[in-house]
């Protein structure tokens, strides 16, 4: 039997081959990438102790919980642990609990079932595309890409300000999102938009930004990022599947990847292990397609961001679940407070965003059929 090639060492493909190799063993597994990671605090990231126990992932910091609001007010305190972890760290860890050893190689082409890289050709049972932003495979196979990104210009500042315990996200009707956090005597700061379009000037502090609060403000270093936040299908084209931000695995609601990749990696896991990787689209759609396709509507209407919050302002209860994409509590909240006039927009969003969900999956059914006919 020919061997399962991850391709991608990021969160995906580590998490990946973490959950696989406690099912099939480490054997026939490949994880391929020529790794160029980024090092220091823009390698942090924010994650929830579900993620930190599960796994049993070392971490840097743990804030309370997170602040949403915008730049007059805080509507929305959310007393949820937030975990602060390196982004290397953990996907070195999980690799090395998969003992699986990196191929250090990148991937440059698929030729009837062969892979090839700058190096050598491995012949596959199955591809998974692990590639991120890369979009390997469905660049090759001329598959869609995902829609809808996230972008920032993220700084890491010396300066002074008070010390918080919490993470703060402060948006704007114009799309514009300040997230800021202090750590270790630096203030990590990011100017975000949300959008089909990069537009740089929407990620510009604003005057009322808390940017311009920091007093002795020093930018020691800062990065322009972007990663998708809206998923596209399919999540299996014949016997290659994509996971992570290769299909935009990423919460439309606050943009948080590792914890549904991880999830994801593990239905995929499963998938491999029976040998039907249409069980892990099934799966995904029925456990996530739902809750996704509800959160992406109030990110094609950003303008009533804030409304959402002030709505959602004295009702926490459903609100982590929400964010986390987990269940119907956001939409059933939502349904019971939002006027009349939104909700009959929104109806008409979801039906749209369904529709057109369903069709691209069809579509690529009939090809596959056409492929093997
Ligand atoms: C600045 C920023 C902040 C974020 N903050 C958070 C947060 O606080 N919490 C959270 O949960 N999520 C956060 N996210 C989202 C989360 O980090 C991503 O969704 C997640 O890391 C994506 O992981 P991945 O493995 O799919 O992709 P990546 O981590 O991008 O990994 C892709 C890998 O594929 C490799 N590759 C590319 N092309 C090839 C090739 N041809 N051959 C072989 N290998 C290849 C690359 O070298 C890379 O290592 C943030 C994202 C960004 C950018």
């Amino acid at each position: 039997m020919n061997d399962i090639i991850i391709l991608g060492a990021g969160i995906a493909g580590c998490g990946l081959a973490y959950n696989l190799s406690r099912r099939i063993g480490s054997k026939r597994i490949k994880i391929i990438d020529p790794l160029d990671r980024k090092k220091g605090l823009h390698n942090l990231r924010g994650t929830f102790h579900e993620v930190i126990r599960e796994y049993n992932l070392p971490y840097e910091h743990i804030f309370k919980g997170v602040c949403f609001g915008d730049h007059r007010k805080k509507y929305l305190v959310v007393n949820e642990k937030l975990f602060i972890i390196d982004y290397n760290k953990i996907c070195n860890y999980l690799l090395s609990r998969s003992n699986i050893k990196l191929i250090k190689e990148k991937a440059l082409s698929l030729e009837n079932n062969s892979l090839i890289t700058d190096k050598k050709k491995y012949k596959y049972q199955y591809i998974i595309d692990c590639t991120g932003m890369a979009f390997f495979a469905r660049r090759l196979l001329k598959l869609p890409l995902p829609k809808i990104y996230m972008y920032g210009n993220r700084r890491v500042i010396i300066g002074k300000i008070e010390p918080d315990e919490y993470v703060n996200f402060l948006s704007e009707p114009d799309g514009y999102v300040e997230e800021f956090y202090t750590l270790n005597n630096k203030i990590l700061q990011g100017d975000w938009g949300i959008s089909q379009k990069v537009d740089l000037s929407k990620i510009t502090p604003r005057p009322y930004s808390f940017y311009h609060r920091i007093e002795d403000r020093k930018i020691a270093s800062k990065e322009f990022v972007m990663y998708p936040i809206s998923p596209v299908m399919p999540l299996k084209y014949r016997n290659i599947a994509f996971l992570g931000d290769a299909f935009g695995n990423a919460t439309p609601s606050t943009g948080e990847g590792i914890r549904p990749i991880l999830d994801s990696s593990k239905i995929l896991a499963r998938a491999i292990e029976l040998e039907n990787l249409d069980y892990y689209q099934n799966q995904w759609k029925q456990r996530y397609l739902d809750s996704y396709l509800k959160n992406l509507i109030t990110k094609l209407d950003l303008k009533n961001r804030v409304s959402i919050l002030k709505v959602l302002q004295k009702n926490t209860d459903n609100f982590i679940q929400m964010i986390k994409c987990q269940g119907n509590g956001k939409s059933k909240l939502l349904i019971r407070k939002l006027p009349k006039r939104m909700l009959f927009k929104y109806a008409f969003i979801y039906g749209w965003l369904y529709t057109i969900y369903s069709l691209s999956e069809y579509k690529h059914k009939i090809n596959e059929l056409l492929i093997y006919t």
